[in-house]
């Protein structure tokens, strides 16, 4: 190009990046190059916090998998996070078991007002009833990516805002009996459960569910609640996934319907949207195992909601 036209081109862009920031409130409006730096997301650390919840065996409430999960996951949180709240509750499933179970709710600048909340949840199905093998229906789900998928991304970005402090407010929140089942009455226990004792005022701008973010040939389409209650928030992580090159991980298009964490929430007025991947092949199976899942996914999800909280929400 000629250098004449060169400065005129400058000069429009110069006027275009002026007008970007002047709408910087609007979500969707901000030039990648106003975004803070901030670290890289760490795959090789993420996944090896999903190895290591698969250690200790199924996350089943009851279990000594479970209590064990519960232990390491309240350290990890309480070496990094400003405030570490545990929420226990119990639950009487409809077979009439009653199950002892916690949240954990971490935070970070727990003052700024203006804040997200991350969640996923930490517990695995007691059976893989969706097994190929009917003999396999009664064992538990090892829950690599159903489960240790959205911990292991929710830890490791935890450690990221304990070394590079975000711009607004973010808590995480661990859910528990999740995947109880087998029906849906004994569902979405902790998310239930938190939703209904909501923190005093406590008033996120939006909430982003992880669920099922580690399979080898991810797709993540919108999901049907996500955007039927939030569509404004699915439009703001979907473009920053595209902007991030993941447009292929992240196709701007409706897909499944999945009853989830985020129900509950939205029902008690957080806006929230759900990252999860429906496509998985070995759901509900025993092969929901690491060897199926991989740390790729787990970066590029990383990478996407970290890209979201350095962004300021
Ligand atoms: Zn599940």
């Amino acid at each position: 190009m000629n250098s004449l036209l060169g400065s005129v081109l400058v000069a429009l862009l110069g006027f275009m990046v002026a007008c970007q920031n002047a709408g910087g409130d609007v979500p969707g409006t901000e030039s990648l190059a106003q975004r803070a730096e901030r670290p890289s997301f760490r795959a090789a650390e993420a996944f090896a916090h999903l190895e290591r919840q698969v250690a200790f065996g199924p996350r089943v409430p009851g279990t000594a998998g479970h209590g064990a999960q519960l232990e390491w996951m309240r350290q990890f949180l309480d070496e990094r996070a400003d405030t570490v709240i545990e929420q226990p509750f119990t639950h009487r499933t409809a077979a009439g078991d009653v199950l002892r179970m916690t949240n954990v709710f971490a935070r970070f600048r727990p003052e700024a007002t203006r804040r997200i909340l991350l969640l996923a949840h930490w517990d695995t199905r007691p059976a893989a009833d969706q097994d190929p093998d009917p003999a396999n229906r009664r064992l538990p789900v090892p829950g690599a990516n159903d489960g240790a998928s959205g911990v292991a991304v929710l830890l490791e970005l935890a450690d990221m805002f304990a070394r590079q402090l975000p711009p607004i407010g973010v808590d995480i929140l661990l859910t528990d009996g999740e995947d109880y089942g087998p029906d849906t009455e004994d569902m979405f226990l902790g998310a239930r459960y938190f939703a209904a004792n909501l923190p005093g005022g406590y008033r996120p701008l939006y909430g982003v569910l992880l669920d099922m973010v580690a399979n080898r040939n991810p797709r993540f389409p919108i999901e049907g609640y996500s955007n039927r209650y939030a569509p404004d928030v699915a439009r703001r992580v979907w473009e920053v996934a595209r902007q991030l090159g993941y447009a292929d991980v992240f196709p701007a298009q409706v897909g499944p319907t999945v009853q989830d964490d985020h129900v509950p929430l939205n029902q008690a007025g957080i806006r929230t949207i759900n990252i999860i991947d429906m496509e998985y092949p070995y759901w509900h199976t025993v092969r929901d195992v690491p060897e199926n899942t991989s740390p790729e996914t787990l970066r590029i999800v990383g990478e996407v909601v970290a890209e979201l909280v350095y962004r300021g929400g």
